[in-house]
């Protein structure tokens, strides 16, 4: 059995940050990934990440001028059919962006390019499909039976190891919606500026993404699967109707993806010597673009309370991290699953309120400062 100080399962963009920077502080990680070196990525998601974010990736190297982006200096945030909007500007934060928006493949390239630089050992083509936490180590077992040990394993899979794992519990709410993604085009989209609708079918973003802008609508499942099926003109004309005349004429609308959504929330991040960071810990709705955004900041915040521990699955160390996550995590959770109770047709609050909400953004200051704020740098 091959032993190393940190076992880190998944090389998703949270995996590969904290094996990155754990690697920095002199510590052995060894990362496991399922899928093959070779392979690759297919994934649709243009992942918006705020400026705190491109930071924490830079800081690796992992936001080298190749990786395509585009940037977001403006949010802006309506509804259909109401009064009432707000604007986000980088100039509230006094940064030279809000953020970015990145493919998800070009990222995943970028950290694993990083990760080979580093000379930081990576198993790949690897399933693992049992995880252990003993009193001295914890160990892995992977699919053609090898196992591997180490003081601390760190679970960045994504989501589904934890679940075995003593103490473990997770809260799951199915929203039976679905995202629907699609590069769209319009006539007058402004550069720099990502929307978010909250209109009558379904919440809807468009990020600024390769000259044009990418769509995340929110849908039922059997109306994401629907506009996916049927002729893209219908999807230009449910969107036109969803916006109006803002943005121009629909121009072109790409290849359309479909992603289920559901919360799901751990009780605890930690069982003895194993850690969930990521969306193994938390995965949420697209909504408020915040997932990976607060999963890269498990990760540096992870490596950061590990770096020059003697023993990095101490249970002192691991309960001090759990702790310093737990506002971030729960407000960011909390935040993106109410936006999506205020905004559906069940709640209480009327569309006057909702409106009256983001004018009062709009027009105070300090209240959108603080509001932006917490959207870049979590809590
Ligand atoms: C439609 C949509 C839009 C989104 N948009 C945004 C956005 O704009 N901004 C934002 O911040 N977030 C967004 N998110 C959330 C974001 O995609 C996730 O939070 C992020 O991908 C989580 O990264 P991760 O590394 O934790 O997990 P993942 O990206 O899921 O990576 C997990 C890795 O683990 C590997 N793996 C899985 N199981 C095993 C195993 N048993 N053994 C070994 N390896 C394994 C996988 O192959 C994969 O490489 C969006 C999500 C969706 C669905």
């Amino acid at each position: 059995m091959s032993h190393a100080d940190v076992i880190v399962v998944g090389a998703g963009p949270v995996g590969a940050l904290a094996a990155l920077r754990l690697a920095r502080t002199g510590v052995r990680v060894l990362m496991i990934e399922a899928r093959a070196q070779d392979a690759p990525v297919r994934d649709a998601r243009a992942l918006a990440l705020s400026w705190a974010s491109r930071a924490l990736l830079a800081d690796v190297g992992a936001f080298p001028d190749s990786v395509p982006a585009s940037v977001i200096d403006t949010v802006h945030v309506s509804q259909q059919g109401r009064m009432g909007r707000t604007k986000i500007s980088h100039r509230d934060l006094g940064l030279p962006h809000l953020g970015v928006v990145v493919d998800y493949p070009a990222l995943n390239k970028a950290l694993v390019d990083v990760l080979a630089k580093a000379g930081v050992m990576v198993k790949w083509g690897s399933r693992v499909c049992l995880v252990n936490s003993l009193a001295r180590y914890a160990a892995v077992t992977l699919e053609n039976g090898e196992m591997l040990s180490a003081r601390l394993v760190v679970l960045a899979d994504g989501g589904a190891l934890a679940a075995g794992l003593p103490g473990i519990r997770r809260h799951v709410h199915d929203y039976a919606q679905s995202a629907l993604l699609a590069q769209v085009d319009f006539e007058e989209a402004p550069a720099g500026v990502a929307f978010e609708r909250f209109a009558d079918a379904g919440p809807l973003a468009l990020l600024p993404h390769a000259g044009g802008t990418m769509l995340v609508w929110t849908r039922t499942s059997e109306d994401a699967l629907r506009l996916q099926a049927e002729a893209p003109e219908q999807l230009a004309a449910e969107l036109q109707q969803a916006l109006g005349e803002r943005l121009g004429r629909v121009t072109a609308v790409g290849e359309r993806t479909v992603f289920p959504l559901a919360l799901r929330q751990l009780n605890r991040v930690v069982s003895g010597r194993v850690v969930m960071i990521g969306n193994a810990a938390q995965t949420m709705h697209p909504v408020a673009a915040q997932g990976l955004n607060l999963g890269l900041r498990d990760a540096a915040q992870l490596a950061e309370i590990l770096s020059d521990a003697a023993d990095p699955g101490d249970a002192q160390l691991l309960a001090a991290y759990a702790k310093s996550r737990k506002r971030d995590s729960h407000s960011v959770v909390g935040f993106t699953h109410g936006l999506i109770r205020l905004f559906d047709g069940s709640a209480a609050l009327t569309g006057a309120v909702r409106g009256a909400g983001m004018t009062l953004l709009d027009a105070v200051p300090p209240l959108r400062r603080r509001f932006a704020g917490y959207l870049v740098f979590g809590v």
